[in-house]
């Protein structure tokens, strides 16, 4: 209503400065829109907080030695004993998806099945509850997870599809949809911590891997892994972690594999992990030592991006963030190499069988020429 009152000349000029008001501050809400996003830009690659044990000198710290240390030293290679016993083909593989894809064959392709049950049973007992994820995922979910799609000089590491599948990509490993399982999700702080053990194929582009690791199964395009996904309070996580290792050193053993635990130095963490563990066993033909299980604890940095909360109804009522770790059970290509190598038997032609996989391969003890 008019207020009659009013000199209508003050009148005017408040009805201009009213005006000039609402130019002012849509211009600041577009400014703060601006700015809002460049801060979350900026702080959207910043990496996770460092447990303060872990090592800042670039160095893995060694954390002890599982099984003794290497004596074997005189190898064949997992190819040439895979291509002798027929249980591997690269060079088919090369013909029908290129370089660094294979097939495996009788009982190599038997071997993955067996030490894909094997790390299922073990971890099922352990009461981690099973999940076949999907393998293609949208790319915010990636980025969610703390990968980024060119993270290694600027290479591509993650397959991205192309055309009316633009913002799609393949899994380089089932942490991300275990992660998503706790997309927009609130657990109830009784039920923490929940365990998932995921199998899925894993596709890395490996952009930019040359030389020895390229050839064979040591660093391969797509490849079976069991995963182990935990989401946790944050009081549970620093111990959940060391189970977690405790678990991938007790199949390590189990496997007979001569191997080394090693706390990662800061510069290895990436930028979710808070503290992370490998573990690397010894393969006689590479010479060397190679990476076969990763464990990590991202505490709150993939469930921020997740919106992965935890209620207390017992407490406040208050909405907090879950902390999220994984782990490694089984990367079968790697296993695959070390268990060629070290259990071959020259005067056999022929590998023996770790013992914890013998009833998933027909109760036999060893891989014979099939
Ligand atoms: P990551 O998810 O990168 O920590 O890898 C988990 C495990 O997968 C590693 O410890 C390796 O044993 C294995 N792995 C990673 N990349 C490859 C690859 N390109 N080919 C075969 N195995 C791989």
């Amino acid at each position: 209503m008019k207020d009659k009152s009013l000199n209508p000349d003050v009148r005017a000029s408040i009805v201009t400065q009213l005006g000039q008001s609402k130019t002012v501050l849509k211009d600041l809400e577009a400014r703060l829109k601006t700015s809002e996003h460049e801060l979350y830009a900026v702080a959207d690659k910043l990496p996770n907080l460092i447990d303060a044990s872990t090592p800042t000198d670039g160095k893995p710290k060694l954390v002890r030695w599982i099984n003794e240390k290497p004596t074997k030293t005189i190898p064949l290679s997992h190819r040439d004993i895979g291509e002798k016993l027929n249980l591997l083909d690269f060079i088919t593989a090369a013909q029908v998806s290129g370089g660094s894809w294979y097939y495996l064959l009788n009982d190599g392709a038997l071997l993955e099945q067996a030490l894909i049950q094997y790390a299922i049973s073990k971890a099922r007992a352990h009461g981690f509850h099973m999940v076949v994820p999907p393998s293609i995922v949208k790319q915010s979910l990636v980025h969610a997870c703390g990968f980024q799609p060119r993270d290694q000089g600027g290479e591509q590491q993650v397959y991205q599809l192309a055309g009316p599948n633009e913002g799609l990509s393949l899994t380089g490993t089932a942490e991300i949809p275990l992660a998503g399982l706790g997309l927009g999700r609130t657990f109830e702080k009784e039920a923490l911590p929940v365990k998932y053990v995921g199998v899925s194929r894993s596709y890395r582009a490996e952009a930019g891997a040359r030389g020895k690791d390229t050839k064979g199964l040591y660093r391969v395009h797509e490849f079976t892994k069991v995963e182990l996904f935990v989401y946790s309070t944050p009081e549970q996580s620093t111990q959940l972690l060391e189970d977690l290792l405790q678990f991938q050193i007790e199949m390590i053993e189990e496997l007979g594999l001569t191997a080394k635990v090693l706390d990662m130095p800061s510069n290895d963490l990436g930028a979710p992990a808070y503290k992370k563990y490998d573990i690397e066993a010894w393969m006689p033909g590479r010479g060397d030592f190679g990476e076969v299980t990763s464990s990590s604890n991202c505490t709150d940095y993939q469930s921020r991006r997740l919106g992965a909360r935890f209620i207390n109804r017992a407490g406040a009522n208050q909405l907090d963030f879950v902390h999220t770790l994984n782990g490694t059970a089984v990367a079968v290509p790697r296993l695959i190499v070390a268990i060629l190598e070290n259990f071959y038997d020259e005067a056999t032609e022929s590998v023996a069988i770790p013992e914890v996989l013998r009833k998933y391969m027909d109760g036999k003890d060893r891989i014979v020429k099939c």
